[in-house]
C-alpha cells in the first residue's frame, strides 16, 4: 500500500487536503480558484491556488477534490483508525478556515447515512472490529471522553450537571484531570454521548456555528484490551479533533473578546504547528507545553504514535486567500 511507504518515508506524520464542493451561498459565476495539474504523478496529491493569474502549487500525501464522498476519504484513514486497536496512539486533526468543511469533514450530517463523518465511521469500524476481536478472546474496555478547548481552558463536554463550567480539568504530567470518561461498549452509545457534547457546547451561546468555530473539539477513545489467552495487552488512543477556525484577524473582525479568542487560537495553532515540525525533524525538545492543547495531547503525538492532518480548503473566491494560508501552513508540517 501506497500508506506504508509514505509512512515509512517520513515517520508517522501525514497530511491529507480535501477541498469542499462550492455552495449556493460562495460568490457565483467567479473563476475557479482551486485547480489540479494534470500531471500523473501528481494527479492524487497535488492542488493549485489560482490568485491574480498566479498559480500555487502544492503537494500533499494525498488530496480529496470536491467531489470526494465520505467514504472515499474514510477507505484512505481505516487503516489508520484500526491501528488504535493494535494499540497505536492516532490523532486526527481537521485545520482550516470555517466554512471549509471541517466539521463535515469529521462528523458529517447524520442523514443520508452516505454522508456521516469520520467520527462514526471511526467507531463503527473499531466496534465491528472489537467483535471479531473477542471472539479470538481478547476482551476490550473502551472509554470515551470529549472536551474543548477555548480560550486555553479546557471545557469537559461530558459533564452530568451541566452548568457549563469545568475548569476544573487540568492537565497535570500529560494526564488530564478531572475529566469525566465514560464506558462505552457500542457505537450508539457514543453516538449519544457525542449529542451530549453538542448540547452542553451549545450552553450560553447564541449561534452555535459562530462560537463552535473559535474552540478546539478533542473527542478521545481510549482502548485497553487484553488477551488472557496469549497474555497479550494493547492500550490505544484514537483522538479525532475539530480544530478552531484558523482564520487570520482581519477577517474576524477582532475587537474585545473576538481580538482575546483569535489570539489564542493563532497561539494554539502555532504551538500545535511547532510541535509537528519538531517531531518531523526528530528534534530533542518538542515543545508540547506551548499550549493546552498540545500538552493535552502530548502522549498522542510522538514516540511510535501517528497522527494525521486533513487542510480542509472552501473553493470560494472570496476565501483565496484563507485558503493559500491554510496550505500554507499545512505544507510547512508535511
Ligand atoms: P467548518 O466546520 O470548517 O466551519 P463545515 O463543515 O461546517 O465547515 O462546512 C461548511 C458548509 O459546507 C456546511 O454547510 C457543510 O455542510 C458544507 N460542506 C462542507 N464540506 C462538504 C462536502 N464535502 N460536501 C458537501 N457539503 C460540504
Ligand atoms: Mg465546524
Amino acid at each position: 500500500k501506497l500508506h506504508n511507504t509514505i509512512l515509512e518515508l517520513k515517520g508517522n506524520i501525514r497530511v491529507f487536503c480535501r477541498v469542499r464542493p462550492m455552495l449556493s451561498d460562495d460568490a457565483p459565476g467567479a473563476d475557479a480558484t482551486v485547480c489540479y495539474p494534470t500531471s500523473v504523478e501528481l494527479a492524487e496529491r497535488g492542488i493549485e491556488i489560482v490568485q491574480n493569474g498566479q498559480i500555487t502549487p502544492f503537494t500533499f500525501d494525498k488530496v480529496f477534490k470536491q467531489n470526494a464522498s465520505q467514504e472515499d476519504v474514510f477507505m484512505e484513514i481505516s487503516q489508520l483508525v484500526q491501528s488504535a486497536l493494535d494499540g497505536y496512539k492516532v490523532c486526527i486533526f481537521a485545520y482550516g478556515q470555517t466554512g471549509s468543511g471541517k466539521t463535515y469533514t469529521m462528523m458529517g450530517p447524520e442523514i443520508p447515512k452516505e454522508s456521516k463523518g469520520l467520527i462514526p465511521r471511526s467507531l463503527k469500524q473499531i466496534f465491528e472490529t472489537s467483535q471479531t476481536l473477542a471472539a479470538q478472546g481478547w476482551e476490550f474496555k473502551m472509554q470515551a471522553s470529549m472536551l474543548e478547548i477555548y480560550n486555553e481552558t479546557i471545557r469537559d463536554l461530558l459533564l452530568k450537571s451541566n452548568t457549563g463550567d469545568s475548569s476544573s480539568v487540568e492537565v497535570v504530567g500529560g494526564r488530564t484531570k478531572g475529566l469525566t470518561v465514560v464506558d462505552v461498549t457500542s457505537e450508539n452509545e457514543v453516538s449519544k454521548l457525542l449529542k451530549r457534547a453538542s448540547q452542553s457546547r451549545a450552553v450560553g451561546r447564541t449561534d452555535m456555528n459562530e462560537q463552535s468555530s473559535r474552540s478546539h473539539f478533542v473527542f478521545t477513545l481510549n482502548i485497553d484490551g487484553v488477551n488472557p489467552h496469549t497474555e497479550q495487552r494493547v492500550q490505544g488512543v484514537l483522538n479525532l479533533i475539530d480544530l478552531a477556525g484558523s482564520e487570520r484577524l482581519s477577517k474576524s473582525g477582532a475587537t474585545g473578546d473576538r481580538l482575546t479568542e483569535t489570539k489564542h487560537i493563532n497561539k494554539s495553532l502555532s504551538a500545535l504547528s511547532e510541535v509537528i515540525l519538531a517531531l518531523g525533524k526528530k528534534e530533542d525538545h518538542i515543545p508540547y507545553r506551548n499550549s493546552k492543547l498540545t500538552y493535552l495531547l502530548q502522549p498522542c503525538l510522538g514516540g511510535d504514535s501517528k497522527t494525521l492532518m486533513f487542510v480542509n480548503v472552501s473553493p470560494d473566491p472570496l476565501s483565496v486567500n484563507e485558503s493559500l494560508c491554510a496550505l500554507k501552513f499545512a505544507a510547512r508540517v508535511n
